[in-house]
């Protein structure tokens, strides 16, 4: 999100982490696998509560309705989604992962070795092509480490853009939601997939070992490994839990994982973007370090009291998507 109306000032919340802004990461409250099905296509707001204080998703539920009208349980009205077909042509990323399009965006197969894709009539499996290729990679990654092929959620549509539910990003062809819970799974039920389970306990207070192990530690590793990631959102307490329990020479590469909320069933990978997309507009790079630091810590602390007497905070300012994207939703 370009600018974020979620962070109470001086507190935690989204869009800022440790005095550096986070843009356009994608707190669906939670969840790229809303509760959601084909007939009754209504959002559960966070299927996965935070554990986060009430006065935060007060302002997240405020967020949600202004900006995703998804989450009030209506469907956003957006062409985007409306149309089926990618735009031919040469791939390009246009503008921000929170605010653009993509033309010539490429189909991933629904499985194929070391993934399967979950929910293909959402029409939401496709990207640039180089997602797709880095999936390609990935998936024989998790072949030849003898992993369990991986269950890839929502990627973009078909012609990028926002979308009628579920994310605030994914509109540029470069974002991807992989399941902790691997595959594999029987075609039926990744279409008919509606509330994969958690890494946390009930409670949300903590990361569950008992679901959260080996697998999913190695699953991260893989994919953070490849240099065009640029970072993966987990939840703030998945990535506190691998502060604290992986051995020093394993935090190299645990600083790509940012924390968010949300984001305990799945991990959402945000590629850099791709060569020849000049109006591509990638985020800042992650700080140097693991990012096992007071940044983290400041997701745990509860945000100062709201003072009654201040005014309400302005609504957020509508998003205008770049230009170049009206011809790509028009194209042939
Ligand atoms: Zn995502």
């Amino acid at each position: 999100m370009p600018s974020s109306p979620l962070r109470p000032s001086g507190g935690r919340g989204l869009g800022e982490v440790g005095g550096r802004r986070e843009t356009q990461p994608v707190p669906s409250t939670t969840s790229p696998f809303p509760s959601l099905t084909r007939r009754a296509p209504s959002l559960s707001p966070a299927s996965g509560g935070e554990g986060v204080v009430t006065a935060l998703c007060t302002l997240l539920s405020l967020f949600f309705f202004l900006a995703t009208p998804a989450v009030a349980q209506t469907k956003y009205d957006t062409p985007w989604g409306k149309v089926a077909t990618p735009s031919r042509g040469t791939a390009q990323a246009i503008g921000g992962y929170a605010n653009g399009c993509i033309a010539g965006a490429v189909a991933l197969d629904a499985e194929g070795p070391g993934f399967q894709v979950l929910r293909r009539w959402r029409n939401r499996y496709w990207g640039h092509p180089q997602l797709i290729d880095y999936l390609d990679r990935l998936g024989a990654a998790f072949v030849a480490r003898k992993l369990k092929p991986m269950l890839i959620g929502d990627m973009g549509q078909p012609r990028g853009g926002p979308m009628a539910y579920g994310h605030a990003s994914h509109q540029i062809g470069i974002d991807v939601d992989i399941l902790f819970t691997p595959g594999p799974m029987a075609a039926s039920a990744r279409e008919a997939l509606s509330d994969p389970p958690s890494m946390l306990t009930a409670n949300k207070q903590d990361v569950d070992p008992k679901r959260f192990g080996a697998t999913q530690i190695a699953m991260l590793k893989t994919a953070a490994a490849d240099p065009l990631v640029a970072r993966i959102f987990v939840n703030y307490r998945i990535k506190k839990y691998l502060c604290l329990t992986l051995p020093p020479a394993e935090h190299g590469w645990i600083g790509r994982l940012r924390p968010w909320l949300g984001h305990d069933e799945h991990f959402h990978v945000r590629l850099k973007c791709p060569p020849g997309s000049p109006l591509c507009k990638d985020q800042e790079p992650i700080p140097v370090g693991d990012g096992c630091d007071d940044s983290l810590e400041e997701w745990f602390r509860p945000p100062p009291p709201r003072d009654p007497n201040a005014p309400p905070p302005p609504p957020p300012k509508p998003k205008i998507l770049p230009p170049a994207c009206a011809a790509v939703l028009t194209a042939p």
